[in-house]
């Protein structure tokens, strides 16, 4: 069977991994950009995914090129805790949740896919810009490279998915009326700041007063010879008025995002230190994208951003673009027929997926930060007079279901391969 992917992001490499372990060896990989380079900063890897990357053998190194992170709490702006749980390995999972840069993680999977599966298996200068169902089955995909005067190829496959992040080509053709991702008017800012470990090193801090809101972790666990590690930052700012979708570029011109934190403190952690020495800062608007209703048209499918991209609350992007891979690729291992396999998969994945991209866009589990602002802008004495903490309990738990990493889920055996030995780096508990 001859598989291609549009999109060499973190689902479309995982996906061509999960394929490739599944036995499929005529996978390819169609990668946009001339070369595949380090962007974006800090993402996530609930211990769901990180299980289904220990899966692929890969774990092991994945956890060298980041931080564990034991712990999460949801401040307010004076630093007052509102919730703080455990997580990976201290909250029980027999997985460890990762915090990584996305560049070293999209290089570690390239690498990955390029010693199992041969250079040829990424195309980068490779734009799929359409597709053709083929009346005997199959799909014929139409490709521009900008080297050569921008030629068109066209290369027959068995089976395309669109891992085409966030401005999918795929999925515009699949859904020609759909437009522009959605805004919330909220803006986000974002860096690396080279700072001392803040809460024990191993700890994620999200605080908020109802319109600013900080985000921040690590992205290593030992420090360099100075005592510093990386750490990830993101501010957004709420758009309190204006029409939903106002224009996005003017707001993220506003850089009044340092003032506005200047303030903050939660801990040994200063927003104002962390701001001011930080690399390069970049902005850029809070987009989502509503949820379909089919993700699987005959050979045709989507994965990850261009399937159920989130407003990015929770940390579950990246993860659970690395679920769908292996759900893909458990789909196609187990049924003949690929139209089959992909409408398997989209019943797998897609109506869950569904309901996550609505609960992000209510804010997911940092809605507690808003619902604390609401009723205690100045501060609380006890959290629980605030907020009983049974409501905050139950918020927290409810997400971690709706995305998979609650405890028994994570523990569980993956829905999609064989067992996994312990290993020595990554290792079950
Ligand atoms: C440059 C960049 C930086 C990012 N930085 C962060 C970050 O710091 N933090 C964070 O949480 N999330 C970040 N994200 C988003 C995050 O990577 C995804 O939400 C998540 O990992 C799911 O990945 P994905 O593979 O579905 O999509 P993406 O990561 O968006 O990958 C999609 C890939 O498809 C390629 N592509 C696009 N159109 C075509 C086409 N027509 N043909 C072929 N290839 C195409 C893109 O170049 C990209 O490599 C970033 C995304 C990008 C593209």
């Amino acid at each position: 069977m001859k598989l291609l992917i549009a999109g060499a992001g973190i689902g479309g490499l995982t996906a061509a991994l999960s394929l490739h372990s599944v036995g499929m060896r005529d996978v390819r990989v169609l990668e946009a950009v001339p070369e595949i380079r380090p962007l974006g900063a800090g993402v996530n890897l609930l211990p769901n995914a990180v299980r289904e990357l220990a899966a692929l053998e890969l774990a092991e190194n994945l956890a060298d090129l980041g931080a564990d992170l034991t712990e999460l709490g949801y401040y307010n702006h004076l630093g007052q805790e509102i919730w703080r749980e455990p997580r990976g390995w201290a909250g029980g999972s027999r997985w460890p949740q990762l915090a990584l840069h996305r560049g070293a993680l999209q290089t570690a999977l390239a690498d990955s896919v390029r010693a199992r599966l041969g250079d040829a298996a990424i195309t980068t200068d490779a734009r799929v810009t359409g597709f053709t169902p083929l009346p005997g089955g199959g799909v014929e995909v139409s490709v521009a490279h900008r080297a050569g005067d921008r030629v068109t190829e066209r290369i027959r496959a068995d089976v395309l998915v669109g891992a085409d992040g966030l401005r999918s080509a795929v999925r515009e053709a699949l859904y020609p009326q759909e437009g522009e991702p959605r805004s919330n008017s909220t803006t986000v800012w974002r860096g690396v700041t080279r700072c001392a470990p803040f809460r024990g090193g191993h700890a994620m801090v999200v605080m908020g007063d109802g319109r600013w809101k900080a985000v921040v972790y690590p992205l290593a666990v030992r420090p360099d010879t100075e005592g510093l590690i990386p750490v990830n930052w993101a501010i957004s700012r709420a758009a309190t008025e204006g029409p939903q979708g106002r224009d996005a570029a003017a707001a993220a011109s506003d850089d009044g995002f340092a003032a506005a934190v200047a303030g903050w403190r939660c801990g040994d952690l200063r927003m104002a230190a962390l701001v001011a020495d930080s690399g390069a800062v970049s902005s850029f608007p809070m987009l989502d994208r509503d949820p379909v209703p089919r993700w699987s048209f005959g050979t045709v499918t989507l994965l990850g951003d261009a399937a159920h991209a989130m407003a990015p609350m929770g940390s579950n992007a990246t993860t659970q673009a690395v679920l769908d891979a292996r759900s893909l690729a458990h789909a196609l291992a187990t049924h003949d027929d690929p139209v089959a396999a992909l409408a398997a998969y989209d019943r797998d994945r897609r109506p869950r997926m569904n309901r996550l991209q609505l609960l992000n866009r209510a804010k997911g589990p940092e809605v507690v930060i808003d619902l604390v602002h609401e009723r205690a802008p100045e501060g609380f004495g006890r959290v629980g007079d605030v907020v009983p903490t049974a409501r905050l309990a139950q918020v927290a738990r409810a997400y971690a279901r709706a995305a998979g990493f609650d405890v028994p889920s994570v523990n569980a055996p993956s829905p999609y391969g064989r067992p996994i030995r312990p290993r020595s780096a990554v290792r079950e508990r």
